[in-house]
């Protein structure tokens, strides 16, 4: 079963790569394919190209279903593809009748919207847990319904924390994902349909990762727990496998940035950034492969202020995915008359070369 995960110009790279990632890690019967448009992009994506993306993905855009259906139709024209596989389409733009996913019922395309999901969950979540559920979901519910009167007939008004529960009010979904489940109503249809084990399995195990990952996360915040970091330069990431496997995506400045900071335990004055300019070159060298001085060169100009642009690029970047409590470990502060830091025990972190 191929499922190509595809993306509008309105979804962010960033998000398409954390949902594309955690679905192709799932093991079964349903293969995860890339998207061939994005294939090109390289993740050295520079400053520019993040500023144009930031205006597309702000831009409110509202489409119909079937506009977003012949998204997926294009694509599926574009590269040939077979009429049996399954495209999903990640999609920034907002839809009329405002659900947040759906199904072609004549098609096997299908929509995911990436956007507006803060408004539910607070800013504190890893959305791509909340589009990994619904991706599975609607492929289940393929398997469980032969027509769109089906699934309307199937659907419970009232929210139960089941997969099928409508969630006429959009707050409802929070409980939906917490218990990523069907109830026996449902479970009944699965057994009816003879739908394959193995692809089952798959869909109840990623399942069961989301929920561990979402009620995790909100213990770990809750207990203010720290969790280890791992610093990788080769990747441009930053990886937290305790906090259920979040990435935060680093431009390559902001990663040799990131790890002077890490090896600098006590910290440095941005006014003596200069003092590091080995260090950071050889950081930035090892990350790009290019010995390109005039790229790093104003970073230690303290009047240009890039240096802390960089340093609150960095810090955003670590808010929105770990959310402000447990980022309060990993950022880099600054307290009066202190000098930069990272105060997280270096115990936790483990910087790969
Ligand atoms: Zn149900």
């Amino acid at each position: 079963m191929n499922i190509h995960i595809i993306r509008d110009e309105h979804c962010p790279l960033v998000v398409y790569q954390n949902v594309f990632e955690k679905l192709s890690k799932s093991i079964g019967v349903i293969n995860f394919i890339k998207s061939l448009d994005d294939t090109l992009i390289s993740n050295e994506s520079d400053d520019m190209s993040t500023e144009k993306e930031r205006i597309l993905t702000e831009k409110h855009v509202f489409l119909s279903f079937s506009q977003l259906y012949e998204i997926c139709e294009n694509y599926r024209k574009k590269y040939n593809i077979d009429k049996k596989d399954h495209i999903f389409l990640l999609s920034g733009a907002n839809n009329y009748q405002n659900w947040f996913s759906n199904m072609d019922h004549d098609a096997n395309n299908y929509f995911v919207q990436v956007t507006e999901w803060d408004l539910f969950f607070g800013a504190e979540i890893e959305i791509s847990f909340l589009l990994c559920y619904h991706v599975m979901s609607w492929l289940l519910k393929r398997k469980m319904f032969t027509s769109e009167d089906e699934v309307m007939a199937a659907v419970h008004t009232k929210s139960k924390g089941c997969m099928m529960d409508f969630c006429q009010d959009k707050r409802d979904i929070t409980l939906k994902i917490r218990t990523a489940d069907v109830c026996p109503t449902c479970l009944n249809i699965i057994k009816s349909r003879d739908i394959p084990f193995n692809f089952l399995n798959q869909v109840f195990s990623l399942w069961e990762e989301i929920r561990k990952n979402i009620v995790f996360r909100e213990r770990a915040e809750f207990l203010n727990k720290m969790g280890r970091i791992i610093v990788h330069p080769n990747k441009k990431t930053l990886f937290f496998p305790d906090y259920g496997d979040i990435i935060v995506r680093l431009q390559p400045k902001e990663m040799a940035i990131y790890q002077l900071f890490v090896k600098e335990v006590n910290g440095i004055f941005l006014s003596c950034l200069i003092d590091h300019a080995r260090t950071l070159k050889e950081n930035y060298f090892k990350i790009t492969g290019k010995d390109d001085n005039a790229a790093l060169n104003n970073i230690y100009d303290i009047r240009d202020n890039v240096a802390s642009q960089l340093i609150s690029r960095i810090n955003r970047k670590l808010v929105k995915n770990l959310g402000e409590t447990l980022a309060s470990f990993y950022i880099i502060e600054r307290l009066i008359n202190e000098p930069h830091k990272i105060f997280i025990n270096r115990e936790y972190v483990n910087c790969l070369s």
